[in-house]
C-alpha cells in the first residue's frame, strides 16, 4: 500500500469480529457479518477508512448437529496468500509483562475498484512466550482475563499498530461495539489526559439492548492488568463499581449511535443522560442477492448494486419470471438440504426459514407452542428449515436445538410435515437460506433484538418476513406492510412486553392459517406481487445507505469527498 493512500485514510474502524469471507472464521454472527458488509460498502463508496480486528487462527467453532446435539469442532484454517504478514511489531504492557503484537493485512475490494485495508492483530509471533501466543487464537471463548487482554490488543494495540504501519492521520476512531473501548485509555495517554481531545477523535456504535451483552470487568482484574498505567479518572469513565466497556466508550466519544430507531430509544433509556443517535443497519445488496436474481437485476437494472434506489424498478418485472427465478434459488437450497438431512423436503411446498443464534430471547421454539394445532394448520403443505449456532456455554440454547430436532421427528411421524435443522450455520448457508425459502420467521422477545439483519437479506431476495415488530422490522413493516407480516402487537402498545408467549404463538398460527398458506397456494400472482414489495425494502435497508449516514453524521466526511460524486454517476458500474 502506498504511503500517500495511508495518509489519506482518516477513519479507523475497530471491530472484534469481521466476516471477510464465509469460510474465514473471523466472525461468530451478526456483529461480524454487519462489520463485513459495512466494509464492503465502504470499499464500493471509496470511504477513506482502515479497519482493525484480531486474527483468530482457530476462529469461533465449526458446528455439527448430530441427533439434535450440537458438537463444537475446532477449526484450523490456513492463511491464504490474501493475508500479507506485516513486519511491524508493537508492544503492550500487561501486568508486568511485555506482549508483542504483530499484524496481517487483508485487502477488501469493492465492486467499483475501491479497497479497504483490514489489519488483523496477532500475538502468535516470535518473542512471545507460549501462553501469550494463544491470546488471539479463539473468538469469544475466554476467561475474563483473556477477554480483557483480547480487548486491550484490539483497542490499544490497534491504535499503536496503525501508527506503526504509517496510518498517521486518523481523525475518527470508530468503536464498533464496546470491545475496543480501551482505545480511550490509549488516546488519553497520547493526549496527556485531555478527555476533550480524545472525544473529538472517537465515536461509538452500540449493538445490544440486552444489559448482559455489554462487557464488564472487575476493577480488581483491571488494576492487576494495568498496574500503575490506569488513568486517574478511570471510575468516572468506566463506572463506579466495575468497568463497563460501553460506558467507557460512551464517555470517550463525540458521537454514539444504536443500530435501529427503536434500539436508539432503548439505548437512551439504558444510558440516561447520553446523546445516542440511531442509524438503522443494512446489508450489502450486491453480496446478499442470490445468483439468479443477480443475473436478472444485472440485465434489467444496470447499476442496481451501487445505486440502491434503482431497486424500485422491480415493479416492472413480470410475475412469472420473478417466480421462476425464485424457484431456482429454492431448488439450490433443496439440493443442499437433501445432501445434509434425512428429512425429505419438497420444493413445491411453502417453505419457512428460521436461522439465527439459538438462544432464549430469540424464542426458537415458539413455533411449537401448540404442536397439534401447528400440525393441523400445516397439514403436509408447509415445511420448515432451522439453522443457527448456540454459544458453546449456552446449555439452554443447545437444549432448544434438541427440542427442534424432537419436534421434527414428531411432526414428520404424526402429520407428514418436514422440519429440518441444518448444522454448520455460516455465511454460505445463510446465503442459501435467505435466497431460497419463501418466508423468513423471526420471533424474538420484544426489544431485545437491536436490529437483526438476516430478515433484510431475505427481503432483498423476495422472501417475505413473518416477524415480531422489533429491531429493523418495526421500520420495515412501517415502510411497507405488504412486504411481509407482523406477529402480535406493535410498539405502540404499552403492554407489548407483558403478554405471555402464547399470545404471539396464537397470532403466528392465525396468520399462517388465514393469510399465508391461502395466498401461497391459491393466489401465486398475489404472492409474487408481494415479493416485489419485499425486494423494494432493499432500496433502504442496505449498507450503502447506512454508510452514507455514518459518513455524514458520525464520521463527518466532507461533501466534496469522492463517495458523494461516485454515488451520482450511475452508469459507470453495472
Ligand atoms: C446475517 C447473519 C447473521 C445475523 O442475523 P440476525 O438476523 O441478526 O440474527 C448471523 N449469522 C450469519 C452467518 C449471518 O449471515
Amino acid at each position: 500500500m502506498f504511503e500517500m493512500d495511508k495518509k489519506q485514510r482518516n477513519i479507523a474502524y475497530f471491530s472484534m469480529e469481521i466476516a471477510l469471507e464465509s469460510d474465514i472464521p473471523t466472525y461468530s454472527g451478526g456483529l461480524g457479518v454487519l462489520a463485513g458488509d459495512t466494509l464492503r460498502s465502504a470499499a464500493d463508496l471509496e470511504i477513506p477508512l482502515v479497519a482493525v480486528t484480531l486474527c483468530y487462527d482457530k476462529g469461533y467453532f465449526f458446528q455439527e448437529v448430530v441427533q439434535g446435539r450440537q458438537i463444537e469442532r475446532e477449526i484450523q484454517w490456513e492463511f491464504s496468500s490474501e493475508f500479507v504478514k506485516m513486519p511491524n511489531i508493537i508492544e503492550l504492557d500487561i501486568q508486568e509483562k511485555k506482549f508483542k503484537v504483530g499484524a496481517w493485512m487483508y485487502t477488501m475490494s469493492g465492486i467499483t475498484g475501491g479497497t479497504i485495508p483490514i489489519i488483523l492483530l496477532d500475538t502468535n509471533i516470535e518473542g512471545n512466550e507460549h501462553w501469550q501466543k494463544n491470546f488471539t487464537h479463539i473468538l469469544y471463548d475466554a476467561t475474563p482475563f483473556q477477554r480483557a487482554v483480547q480487548e486491550m490488543i484490539l483497542g490499544m494495540g490497534g491504535i499503536k499498530m496503525l501508527e506503526s504501519l504509517g496510518f498517521t492521520n486518523i481523525q475518527t476512531h470508530h468503536m464498533n461495539e464496546g470491545h475496543a473501548a480501551f482505545g480511550v485509555f490509549e488516546l488519553l495517554e497520547k493526549y496527556k489526559g485531555d478527555l476533550e481531545e480524545v472525544k473529538r477523535r472517537c465515536i461509538f456504535t452500540t449493538h445490544t439492548p440486552v444489559p448482559a451483552g455489554h462487557d464488564h470487568f472487575s476493577y480488581e482484574l483491571i488494576k492487576d492488568i494495568f498496574r500503575d498505567r490506569l488513568p486517574e479518572n478511570y471510575k468516572e469513565l468506566g463506572g463506579e463499581y466495575d468497568l463497563n466497556m460501553s460506558l467507557l466508550a460512551l464517555n470517550g466519544s463525540r458521537y454514539c449511535n444504536g443500530v435501529a430507531q427503536k434500539h436508539g430509544v432503548v439505548s437512551r433509556k439504558m444510558f440516561p443522560g447520553y446523546e445516542i443517535d440511531a442509524i438503522t443497519n443494512g446489508v450489502h445488496n450486491g453480496f446478499w442477492i442470490n445468483k439468479y436474481l443477480k443475473e436478472l437485476f444485472d440485465e434489467r437494472i444496470p447499476g442496481w448494486a451501487t445505486d440502491y434506489k434503482k431497486l424500485d424498478d422491480v415493479w416492472d418485472f413480470g410475475n412469472f419470471e420473478l417466480w421462476e427465478t425464485h424457484l431456482q434459488a429454492k431448488l439450490d437450497l433443496m439440493d443442499y438440504e437433501k445432501s445434509h438431512s434425512w428429512v425429505l423436503l419438497d420444493e413445491r411446498k411453502l417453505t419457512i426459514g428460521f436461522a439465527r443464534r439459538i438462544t432464549e430471547y430469540k424464542r426458537p421454539t415458539l413455533l411449537f407452542s401448540d404442536v397439534e394445532r401447528l400440525g393441523k394448520i400445516c397439514d403436509k403443505k408447509v415445511q420448515f428449515i432451522f439453522a443457527g449456532k448456540s454459544h458453546p456455554r449456552d446449555e439452554q440454547g443447545k437444549g432448544y436445538i434438541k427440542q427442534i430436532s424432537d419436534m421434527s421427528d414428531y411432526l414428520y411421524d404424526s402429520y407428514g410435515i418436514g422440519v429440518v435443522f441444518l448444522g454448520a450455520y455460516d455465511m454460505d448457508l445463510s446465503h442459501l437460506l435467505v435466497g431460497g425459502v419463501d418466508v423468513w420467521l423471526n420471533n424474538p422477545r420484544r426489544y431485545m433484538e437491536a436490529s437483526g439483519t438476516s430478515g433484510m437479506k431475505a427481503s432483498l431476495n423476495g422472501v417475505m418476513n413473518l416477524s415480531v415488530l422489533d429491531g429493523w422490522w418495526i421500520e420495515g413493516y412501517q415502510r411497507d406492510p405488504m412486504a411481509g407480516w407482523a406477529i402480535g402487537c406493535g410498539p405502540e402498545d404499552p403492554k407489548a412486553t407483558q403478554y405471555p408467549d402464547s399470545y404471539d404463538a396464537n397470532d403466528l398460527y392465525t396468520k399462517l392459517e388465514r393469510e399465508i398458506i391461502p395466498l401461497y397456494y391459491n393466489n401465486r400472482d398475489g404472492w409474487t406481487e408481494r415479493m416485489k414489495h419485499a425486494i423494494r425494502l432493499g432500496t433502504y435497508f442496505n449498507t450503502h445507505r447506512m454508510v452514507e449516514e455514518y459518513a455524514e453524521r458520525a464520521w463527518k466526511l466532507k461533501a466534496q469527498n469522492r463517495w458523494k460524486s461516485l454515488l451520482k454517476s450511475e452508469e459507470e458500474f453495472s
